[in-house]
């Protein structure tokens, strides 16, 4: 065996020893919150179409016509030749939807995260984020090479008590949260951020990939979204003025060197912003049915469409997911290194399209067979 092989085989088996190793399972959605896995039916509480949009019928006519129209694939970065006039109404209400001036849509919210970021700061900066921030973020505070300082979950004191200590040898500081933390669903303590930002010449950045569309409460100076959860097609975006937008464009290399989405990606995501303006009412049905869900088993009132069951290891979380897959419903087990350790988790996320009686189901099964801790 080669010894690449060889390598790769045995860390892989390290991996399984630990309940860590990741498998691929195929799942089809057959329509909205019902999926197939291995030739059985489930019920899923585990996607991120919030709102129910990824199977819209207007949203799906709309990239059905953008594929007539124009074809399957973008051809080159939009600024070779792969600025699509699709591209224009999206921005601008992508912008509409951020109430800010200006916005700019890149090819996923990874992207849009590893390359901003270092756009933004560099080696004599700053960056202070709080603890439970996504991946792609400290892969973009990586790639930038500012010095990384991390606060206590939600804790605005902990952030403020880190730059109070170390703005002043800095030339920028940026200050990063999420607005909905993916895997915890709380809230971050936007305003305080905002005062210990102005209060210490930071800048303040979220990103918003689990929002559902509703308004943050104070300005934000570089707003980090996707078009692949509540908005149900793919790719991601920054909102922001249009001086940063413009300053973004030709120095963001993430931005700069990859491929623009597809057509239909495109009208998708415009077509869903519509929904949404027109149908406000889902955000309300989806948060709704996470606060059903918390109070009906005791939990503390659900801040978002995301509930988390904290279980403890990795095999705990793993047997509670395959025992309600057992009774029909689909709930991912999330473990270290997405979660720290030790509080290997089941996360329900919930969508407008869950009816009162699923959640009903749901409790009960999850009532019969002991789940919670
Ligand atoms: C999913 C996610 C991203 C990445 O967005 P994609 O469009 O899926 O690449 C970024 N940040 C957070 C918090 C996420 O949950």
């Amino acid at each position: 065996m080669p010894a690449l092989d060889a390598i790769a085989a045995e860390k892989t088996a390290q991996l399984e020893a630990k309940s860590r190793l990741r498998r691929l399972r195929t799942v089809v959605v057959e329509e909205g919150i019902t999926v197939s896995r291995d030739g059985s039916r489930l019920l899923s509480f585990s996607g991120n179409d919030y709102l129910g949009l990824a199977n819209h019928s207007a949203i799906k006519q709309a990239m059905q016509d953008a594929l007539s129209c124009y074809g399957a694939g973008a051809g080159a970065s939009r600024l070779v030749t792969g600025n699509h006039p699709l591209y224009d109404p999206l921005e601008s209400a992508l912008a509409a939807y951020k109430g800010t001036e200006a916005a700019l849509v890149f090819g996923s919210g990874y992207l849009a995260n590893i390359g901003v970021i270092p756009a933004l700061v560099g080696r004599e900066d700053l960056v202070v984020a709080d603890k439970l921030v996504h991946a792609c973020i400290l892969d973009g505070i990586k790639l930038s090479g500012a010095k990384l300082l991390r606060f206590k979950h939600n804790d605005a004191a902990d952030a403020e008590r880190l730059l109070q200590a170390h703005r002043l040898a800095h030339r920028h500081a940026l200050l990063i949260t999420e607005t909905v933390f993916s895997m915890d669903g709380d809230l971050s303590p936007l305003v305080d951020l905002r005062r210990i930002a102005d209060k210490h010449d930071a800048w303040l950045m979220t990103d918003d990939a689990h929002g559902i569309g509703r308004p943050q409460p104070v300005k934000v100076d570089v707003q980090m979204g996707t078009l692949s959860k509540a908005l149900g097609s793919y790719g991601g975006y920054i909102a922001g003025s249009q001086a940063l937008i413009d300053y973004i464009v030709s120095t963001t290399r993430s931005f700069i060197f990859s491929t623009g989405l597809p057509p239909a990606t495109i009208a998708a995501a415009t077509a869903a912003l519509n929904v949404l303006s027109q149908e406000p009412e889902r955000a309300d049905k989806a948060l709704g049915n996470a606060r059903r869900f918390a109070s009906l088993l005791g939990l503390p009132e659900a801040q978002s469409t995301i509930v988390p069951l904290v279980l403890g290891e990795e095999e705990k979380a793993l047997a509670a997911a395959q025992s309600l897959e057992e009774a029909g419903f689909l709930v991912a087990a999330i473990r270290p290194p997405t979660v720290p350790e030790g509080t290997s988790r089941l996360r329900f996320a919930f969508s407008a399209l869950h009816t009162e009686r699923d959640i009903e189901r749901l409790v009960e099964v999850i009532r019969r067979e002991n789940l919670i801790p």
